[in-house]
């Protein structure tokens, strides 16, 4: 197969969240509103009303019923439980209160940075250009590196300026395996942007760039995505059952808890597969 990864030689499993040994970072510093399927329109730096004193949720159990998706679906890769246990040695925002926006604002800080770790980890698997590797490793060990600093060296942080990096790098990745195929899918163009509700089902869409898309409410039942380049696409409520995403490039745990899946849809061995989906 022309898009296949090679080797999953990093774990994902250290981006993957740990709500235990987090003081509810997303439930608190974040800005959000009913419109995006959280509890209430609540301002950045306040408490979620359904925060527990121990940072646990009141209405976990209930999330999927009440239909809180933004919940659901939302993913730190891991900062939250770094945050709290490395860089603030366990103290909370409600203990530290003076500290609390410097909190919040690290967390959003190394959030940024472990997503990226996140998309080079799934970089490196697509390639077998040694030097490509070795770029990558390099960028993964200085974004690691960024993210064990202090609070006031990770503020100092420009954040976008790295990113543009990690994203150099990325689209190396993705032309190097262009070059490798035959196909007349060569261009790097996005396919387009807005799919919203579209149904793919009878569309042969390996190897497209589907970045950014809007995809919500999208058909695409038994489609199989290889080397479909799917980074900040929108998967709201799409419809991905019985669907290949085994390699599919840039994909988030976050997407897939936005979609709708079942027993059938083929995924990314770092991925886990919702308890919610269908059999
Ligand atoms: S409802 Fe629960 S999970 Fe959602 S923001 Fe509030 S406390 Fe966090």
């Amino acid at each position: 197969m022309k898009y296949r990864r090679h080797s999953n030689i990093h774990s994902h499993e250290d981006l993957k969240i740990d709500c235990s040994k987090c003081f509810g970072f997303c439930c608190v510093a974040l800005y959000f509103s009913t419109m995006d399927n959280f509890p209430e329109d609540k301002e950045a730096g306040k408490p979620c009303k359904n925060l527990n004193k121990d940072f646990t949720c009141k209405i976990h159990k209930d999330l999927s019923e009440k239909n809180l998706k933004g919940c659901i679906n939302y993913d730190c890769f891991g900062a939250g439980q770094k945050v709290a246990q490395n860089i603030y040695k366990g103290t909370s925002w409600n203990i530290s209160s003076y500290q609390a926006q410097e909190m919040y604002d690290v967390f959003i800080a190394v959030k940024n940075l472990q997503e990226m770790i996140w998309y080079l980890y799934d970089g490196i698997t697509f390639t077998e250009k040694e030097d490509l590797k070795l770029k990558i490793e390099n960028m993964i060990k200085e974004t690691e590196s960024l993210t064990n600093c202090s609070a006031k060296d990770i503020l100092n942080i420009k954040i976008e300026e790295h990113r543009n990096k990690v994203n150099y790098l990325l689209k190396e990745v993705r032309s190097h395996l262009r070059k490798r195929i035959s196909s007349s899918k060569k261009s790097d163009n996005p396919l387009g942007f807005d799919f919203i509700g579209k149904d793919f089902r009878k569309k042969n869409l390996i190897g497209e760039n589907l970045a950014g898309a809007l995809l919500m409410g999208a058909n695409l039942q038994n489609v199989d995505l290889s080397g479909v380049i799917i980074i900040g696409a929108d998967m709201r409520d799409i419809d991905i059952r019985g669907c290949n995403l085994e390699n599919t490039m840039f994909l988030t745990q976050a997407q897939i808890n936005s979609a709708i899946g079942n027993s059938k849809t083929k995924l990314p061995v770092f991925i886990d597969r919702p308890s919610y989906w269908e059999e």
